[in-house]
Order: structure tokens, then C-alpha cells, then sequence
């Protein structure tokens, strides 16, 4: 039987002033999935994203979340229907500890009750940062920064995480680190959407892939079938 995706995308567009980022994206992320959009810079990756999480407008188009039409939704209130974006570059409160980023996570929360509880099962999944809790966020390693961004990501118990390029500059053990937690987060019931720099990584992972260019998505298959010759091909535009 086919399953509902839990978000929809049909006919996306998003533009910069008078510059389309975007033209006539369709996606769909079935819930339990891990799927990934990969795509060379400037393919319209992030922008795609914003879109989804309400950070960036839609000029043309639909956005349809657990049933419901999104599109019209302020980010907060996405945040509040299941939807965190954990954005680029790991965003963190560098003056405030470990702790207090995490609570600002739980923000959406009516009721935060659970919040320790949801605090101290995080740290099972990084037990890293269960020893820095009280650390300033700013003195972490960026690979330690990037868990906590997810971690912030997950303290609003989003059905879906979006994640933004949470590999982007760490060293290849922390990489390593990084994608088996997204699969660990997965497995705790979290769909995710993924851009992965690092395409063959992503293929690997995934269970749907969408390749990106200038604005479109050219191709698309299920990350067993996908063809890491061909995603090239369709990155160069040769295909
Ligand atoms: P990257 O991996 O480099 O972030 P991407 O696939 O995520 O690439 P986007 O960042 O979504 O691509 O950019 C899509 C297009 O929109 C590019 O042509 C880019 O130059 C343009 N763009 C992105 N941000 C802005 C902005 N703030 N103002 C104007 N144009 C922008």
C-alpha cells in the first residue's frame, strides 16, 4: 500500500528579489525516510530547505505537512506542527553554556515539563556534550558544535529534522561520527531531510536521493538504485 509522504512540495518556486533560486520543485518525504537532496553550489539545496521551514517566502507553490497546507505558516509556527531546521554553519549561542542552548530548543513547547527528561536522553545519543553541559557553546569543536545544533534541532521533538550540510568542514572521524547519528536519530523514529555535500556519503545513506541543478531537480531514485555516475553526470549538466 502507498504510504502518505509526511511532507509534500509541488511546484515550488522561490525567488531573491528578482532572481529565481528556484523553479517548479516537486518532493516528497515519506515518513521514516532518510531523503537527501544533492546538487553542486548555488543548485538551490538550502533554499529549498528555507522554503520548507518558513525562513524564506514561496513565490509560487504548495507545502502540504501531515496532511495539512503549510504554506502560509510562519517558521515558529512549523516549528510547533513537528518541522526543525538545524541551518548551516551550526548556529550555536556561543556565550551561553550547553544547557541553555538545549533549553532554547524546547522553546516551542507549551509545556517543558519534560524537558530534563528529553535532556538527558539526548545526551545518551552525544555523550559528548552530557560532559560539557555547563561548558560555554562558543569553546566546543565545530564537530561537538554541530551535535549540539542537532541536538537543539530535536529538543522541539520534531517529527521531521531537516538538516543542512552538518558534515561542512569536520574532520573525516567526526563525519563519520555525524552521519551515524543522523541514522541513530532516524532509528528513534525522526524523518529526516538531508543536503549532504558529500554525495556518495549521502547516496549511502539515504533511502530516497533528489539531485539538484540550477534550480530544478534533474533526477531522483531510491538510494539503493542511485547511480553515483550518473549523479555526476547530472551535477556537470552533461546528463
Ligand atoms: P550551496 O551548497 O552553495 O549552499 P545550494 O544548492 O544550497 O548551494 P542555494 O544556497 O540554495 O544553493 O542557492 C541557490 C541560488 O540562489 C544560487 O544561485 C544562489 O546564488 C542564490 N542565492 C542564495 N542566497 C541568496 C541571497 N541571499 N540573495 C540572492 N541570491 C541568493
Amino acid at each position: 500500500l502507498p504510504v502518505s509522504p509526511l511532507l509534500s512540495v509541488r511546484n515550488l518556486a522561490v525567488a531573491y528579489g528578482r532572481i529565481r533560486a528556484l523553479h517548479g520543485i516537486d518532493l516528497d518525504v515519506e515518513p521514516g525516510r532518510i531523503v537527501s537532496l544533492v546538487g553542486s553550489n548555488g543548485a538551490g539545496k538550502s533554499t529549498t530547505l528555507m522554503a520548507v521551514s518558513g525562513i524564506l517566502p514561496l513565490a509560487v507553490g504548495s507545502i502540504t505537512f501531515a496532511g495539512e497546507d503549510i504554506t502560509k505558516l510562519a517558521p515558529e509556527a512549523r516549528v510547533g506542527r513537528g518541522i526543525a531546521h538545524v541551518p548551516e554553519r551550526r548556529r550555536v549561542f556561543g556565550g551561553m553554556s550547553v544547557r541553555e542552548n538545549l533549553v532554547l530548543g524546547a522553546y516551542s513547547r507549551a509545556d517543558a515539563t519534560d524537558m530534563e527528561a528529553d535532556i538527558a536522553e539526548l545526551t545518551q545519543l552525544f555523550p559528548i556534550l552530557g560532559k560539557r553541559m555547563s561548558q560555554a557553546a562558543g569553546t566546543l569543536s565545530g564537530g561537538e558544535q554541530q551535535m549540539l545544533a542537532i541536538a537543539r534541532g530535536l529538543m522541539s521533538r520534531p517529527s521531521l529534522l531537516i538538516m543542512d550540510e552538518p558534515t561542512m568542514g569536520l574532520a573525516p572521524q567526526m563525519i563519520d561520527l555525524i552521519l551515524d547519528t543522523v541514522q541513530a536519530i532516524r532509528a528513534r523514529g525522526t524523518t529526516i531531510l538531508l543536503v549532504e555535500q558529500n554525495a556518495v556519503e549521502a547516496m549511502r545513506l539515504s533511502d530516497h536521493v533528489y539531485v539538484m541543478r540550477l534550480g530544478r531537480i534533474v533526477h531522483q531514485d531510491s538510494g539503493s538504485n542511485i547511480d553515483p555516475d550518473r549523479v555526476k553526470a547530472f551535477y556537470m549538466g552533461v546528463e
